[in-house]
């Protein structure tokens, strides 16, 4: 967190921020950047949760009873914004194995940057649930928001943002428009450029995720 951004946390453990170099590498490939980027995301959602509630529970050891602590509460949604917040699913299931996974579709117009949204389907928003919305990238932050909004107007009340690389004017138009989302990102990037990519940011993540171009 910092002053300008009291919403945003940066995930800066090193095998975080080593994945992350790797990720912006332009010689990466598509078999690696996929990897990498359910690794980072797995770890994203590792600090994304740590404030997840529990309940007493007990549990028979193979010596004795005993209480332990289980997830309280309505299973974890992950909700991936198509199409490149996809690739951020299998890592965070593999934490996180009964989480629901909901789809947002928004694709964002080349000319205006503004999302267009096609899709939408979620598990029920039972008040308690969390959401965590996945997208690699926070850029301008109008799918972000939308998603987030589409998401509100769904009747979620507790959504989380998580992302690999985030720009100050996404970060700033989520403080805006949805102060109570928290937002995770690997790295602050320093700004977009006149196609509304992140600087220096890592290229396309859907791109280069599915290996299109
Ligand atoms: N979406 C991407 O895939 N990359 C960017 O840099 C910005 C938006």
């Amino acid at each position: 967190m910092t002053a300008a951004f009291p919403n945003l946390t940066v995930v800066g453990h090193p095998l975080v921020q080593h994945k992350l170099t790797r990720l912006r590498d332009r010689t990466t490939g598509t078999r690696d950047f996929k990897a990498l980027v359910s690794e980072i995301s797995m770890l994203m959602a590792y600090e994304a949760t740590q404030d997840l509630a529990l309940e007493n529970v007990t549990v028979e050891t193979p010596l004795e009873g005993m209480t332990g602590r289980h997830l309280a509460g309505k299973k974890l949604a992950l909700v991936p914004i198509l199409r490149a917040g996809l690739g951020m699913v299998d890592g965070i299931t593999q934490l996180v194995p009964h989480a629901r996974v909901g789809h947002i579709g928004l694709y964002r117009d080349h000319d205006t940057l503004e999302p267009v949204d096609y899709y939408f389907k979620i598990p029920g928003s039972g008040e308690d649930r969390l959401f965590l919305v996945l997208d690699p990238m926070l850029a301008t932050g109008g799918s972000a928001c939308q998603a987030v909004a589409a998401l509100k107007h769904a009747g979620a009340t507790r959504i989380r943002f998580v992302c690999l690389v985030a720009a100050p004017e996404g970060v700033r138009r989520m403080l805006a428009q949805h102060p109570d989302v928290p937002v995770f990102a690997a790295a602050l990037d320093r700004g977009l450029d006149a196609r509304g990519y992140i600087l220096p940011g890592l290229g396309d993540a859907g791109d280069r995720l599915f290996g299109t171009t």
